[in-house]
Formats: C-alpha cells, sequence, structure tokens
C-alpha cells in the first residue's frame, strides 16, 4: 500500500529513523506469537535504520532513490524492462566451522528456488486457483529474473555465529570479504545469532558489505544437518534478495505501515506461520492480508508470489542503482 505522498518522503525517512523503538513496540503488540513462536526474523530494516543514523547521506540516497522508483512506473526505463530476463551473478560464501556441511548441491538447491520465485515458475502457482487473497493471479510478478553462481568460497571460522554487524563480510572479523561487490550479489551463508533467518543490504550502501546473510539452517532445500522446519524450501533467500532490489516489508515495518507499493493491501504488521485464508487486516478498511507475499513473515510453505507493483520497484531499483548487476546474457555457472 503506497499511502504517502512523495513530498512527505523525506520527512518520513527522518521521522521513521527517529521511532525506530516505537515501531518494534507496534510489531510486538500486534506480533508477539512470531517471537514466541521462534518464527522468521529478518534484520534488513534494522541494518537500514542503524547506516541511516551511521550516515546521513545513506537516507538522502534513499530518498532520491524513492524519488525515482515513484517516477518509473510508465517512464521511458520502465518500457525498456520489458526485454526479457535479466541475470545475476551471484557468489556464495560459506563461513562455517565446518564449510563442508553446506555442499554444492544444496546451494544449486538454493539458486533453483530464487530462480523459480523470481519468473512465477515456483509449484505453488502453478495452480491458476491458489489462494492470493483476492489478488489477480494475472498480475501475479514474472519478476524476470535469473540467479547463475559463479563463485563458491568456502570460509573455515573460528566465530562460532555471527551478528548482523556485517563481521560474516570480513575476513579481518573471521568472515569473508565480498568479491566484485559493485557486480555480483554476495551471499553469504553462516550461524547467525539472536534468531535471525537473515538479513540484506537495501540499495546504495557500501560496497563492503553490500548483498545478503542467510542463516545456514534456512538456505536451500535440504542439507546434511537440521534445518529449521519451517523455513526449509529457501524461501529465505527469496524475501532477503527482495530486499536487496528494494522491496520492503509487506507491512512497511510499523504497524499499518507503508511498503511503497500500490497493489499490496495494508497490513497492521507482520504473519507469522500459515495464516488463513480470508485473514483481514486491522488497518483501515480491512482489507485481506496478502501473507502469501514473499515480503511478509510467513512459513517458506505459505509464501508464494511478488505482485506486480513489486516487481515495478524491483524493476526501478535495478534501473536506478544496482544496473551493473543485471546481465542480458548468462554468466557462466560454477554448476555444470
Ligand atoms: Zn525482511
Amino acid at each position: 500500500m503506497r499511502k504517502l505522498s512523495f513530498a512527505f518522503l523525506s520527512i518520513m525517512v527522518i521521522i521513521y529513523s527517529c521511532q525506530k523503538s516505537d515501531n518494534v513496540n507496534d510489531e510486538a503488540s500486534v506480533d508477539s506469537s512470531i517471537e514466541e513462536q521462534g518464527g522468521r526474523r529478518c534484520a534488513a530494516d534494522e541494518v537500514l535504520q542503524q547506516q541511516i543514523a551511521e550516515d546521513p547521506s545513506r537516507a538522502a540516497f534513499l530518498n532520491e532513490l524513492e524519488l525515482k522508483t515513484q517516477a518509473y512506473k510508465g517512464s521511458a526505463l520502465e518500457a525498456a524492462r520489458s526485454a526479457g530476463i535479466l541475470y545475476v551473478p551471484v557468489v556464495v560464501h560459506v563461513v562455517l566451522q565446518n564449510t563442508a556441511l553446506v555442499t554444492d548441491d544444496q546451494i544449486r538447491s538454493q539458486i533453483d528456488v530464487l530462480n523459480k520465485d523470481f519468473t512465477k515458475t515456483n509449484s505453488e502457482l502453478s495452480n491458476t486457483s491458489v489462494y492470493l487473497a483476492g489478488y489477480n493471479y494475472n498480475n501475479v510478478a514474472n519478476c524476470e529474473i535469473k540467479y547463475v553462481v559463479t563463485n563458491i568460497v568456502r570460509k573455515t571460522t573460528t566465530v562460532t555465529s555471527f551478528g548482523t554487524n556485517d563481521a560474516v563480510k570480513k575476513t579481518s572479523q573471521g568472515g569473508s570479504d565480498p568479491v566484485d561487490p559493485t557486480t555480483k550479489l554476495n551471499m553469504w551463508v553462516c550461524d547467525l545469532s539472536s534468531g535471525y533467518l537473515g538479513y540484506a543490504q537495501f540499495p546504495g550502501g557500501s560496497a563492503a558489505t553490500d548483498g545478503v546473510v542467510i542463516d545456514y539452517q534456512a538456505f536451500g532445500t535440504f542439507a546434511s544437518y537440521p534445518m529449521y522446519a519451517a523455513f526449509n524450501l529457501g524461501r529465505t533467500a527469496t524475501h532477503e534478495v527482495g530486499h536487496w532490489v528494494n522491496l520492503r516489508h509487506i507491512w512497511g515495518d510499523r504497524r499499518c505501515g507503508d511498503d511503497y507499493v500500490g497493489d499490496t493491501p495494508q497490513h497492521d504488521g507482520s504473519n507469522g506461520g500459515c495464516p488463513t485464508a480470508n485473514h483481514t487486516s486491522k488497518c483501515p478498511g480491512r482489507p485481506l492480508e496478502q501473507w502469501m507475499n514473499y515480503m511478509d513473515y510467513t512459513d517458506d510453505r505459505c509464501m508464494y508470489m511478488f505482485s506486480g507493483g513489486q516487481k515495478t520497484r524491483m524493476d526501478a531499483a535495478i534501473d536506478v542503482a544496482r544496473k551493473a548487476y543485471f546481465l542480458t546474457s548468462t554468466p557462466t555457472s560454477v554448476f555444470k
């Protein structure tokens, strides 16, 4: 739901930053069961707010990107995007005490999920009457993006678990420095602490920390070790890569917040588990909540779509801020 006028955007970002603690309280008030159940948690917004607090130019960049994003729909740039599949080279860093735990086949299973989810070929959408909370199936996005693993870096570490301070992205701190971070999507797989399944860096941040981080127990669709039962279908990566191309949480990270997308309903908070059909928002108009959207907090088996408006938002981010990562031909994969 896009409900704020562009003129208020700058003010909004500043206020938003200052109200972080209030937002957390808001979320807790509508969503305490998520934490109690040990459900999905993503630190992308917290990390972004930290970056904004440390560097005011971060907010300025995002304001500029937001203005260009809102002007993108119907523009010549958007028309030019209808050229078909774009390919993103991906560097996967496995940063564990035992890096052999995450096999090449497991990495491949994760990339397969990304490629299906971003091309509307995931199995749930083979059923054209799948529940979409009233959203038109024909408007579900084929994002026309595929991911190709060009490098796998295995880094044995003595760090037992990583926080969200980006240490996993720094060799000097027991992590693994990014590879070609201005042209490749770096994806770190590690043991994340504090119950987070992952986090991502939104466009415009430092190249040294750009990319997504996924907990190893939520990475891919199988493993030789126990995965989180609710998060073993690879959707954590789909969600985090969504952030990487500038998608926000569908509830806007606050009660009845704004995800800057025009065709998603307003949610009063995150959803966990697998809500029932006809689950409605407590926000004005009480719309049906699109809990099956990848940018909610539902279990892997219950999230299965991006909206058309989210695709437009991604395409704007690609054109404005991430063009160098998106190729029109397939890069060489490490997989046969
Ligand atoms: Zn998230």
